[in-house]
């Protein structure tokens, strides 16, 4: 967990996939997420890309027809990272009550039940080198990138594992993850970060009580 993938570089910085889904992960690509400004880590279409392929929810030969398309069309390219981002904060106001025991605004849900809509289905199942994965939806287009993140979405909310959903207890960080410790007492994006920082203000304030 915590991983930075070796050879991903957001333009912003390190990938880093604590989330434990792959939608999880997408809705940390906004850091400090629940501060008045968040910290932005998708600035291109190149960058949601990246982020795919580090993630594992596309392959090299997908990336390469990817930037493709984006090179060709470059406004293009720029709507789809406008409909990324915006499907990320529905997504992440979305998991936000979920984890909150609350039932999600429509229209975050209807945001996202939209973008469902317009992805093909799923197809089937193929062989993915040493794997299998979901049947790509045709034909490809700037918007594919988005369909794991959907399909995701879809069965963490609909999935046992969702009871595990949390937000990371630091304030105003908002990365979201699945709980998978023993006890379900994760209480940190990761320990490298959040933790660390947690631990080192407890000994600031017992050190100067
Ligand atoms: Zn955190």
């Amino acid at each position: 967990m915590a991983e930075a993938h070796p050879s991903v570089l957001l333009s912003g910085g390190p990938l880093r996939r604590v989330g434990g889904a792959l939608a999880l992960d997408f809705v940390n690509t906004a850091d400090w997420h629940l501060k008045d400004e968040p910290v932005e880590r998708l600035h291109s279409y190149a960058d949601l890309v990246a982020w795919a392929r580090g993630s594992d929810a596309i392959d090299a030969a997908r990336v390469r027809r990817l930037l493709k398309l984006a090179k060709a069309d470059a406004k293009a390219a720029d709507r789809v990272l406008a409909v990324a981002r915006s499907l990320r904060e529905a997504l992440f106001q979305v998991f936000l009550a979920v984890s909150r025991g609350e039932v999600p605004e429509a229209r975050d849900l209807g945001l996202v039940n939209a973008w469902l809509a317009r992805m093909a289905p799923r197809a089937g199942l193929v062989q993915e080198g040493h794997r299998l994965a979901w049947r790509w939806p045709e034909p490809e287009t700037l918007e594919s990138v988005l369909a794991p993140v959907l399909w995701s979405s879809g069965a963490i909310l609909t999935g046992g594992d969702i009871n595990r959903l949390k937000l990371c207890s630091a304030d105003g960080c908002g990365w979201m993850f699945l709980d998978a410790s023993r006890k379900a007492n994760r209480l940190w994006c990761s320990m490298e970060g959040c933790g660390n920082r947690a631990k080192a203000q407890r000994h600031y304030r017992r050190t100067r009580a």
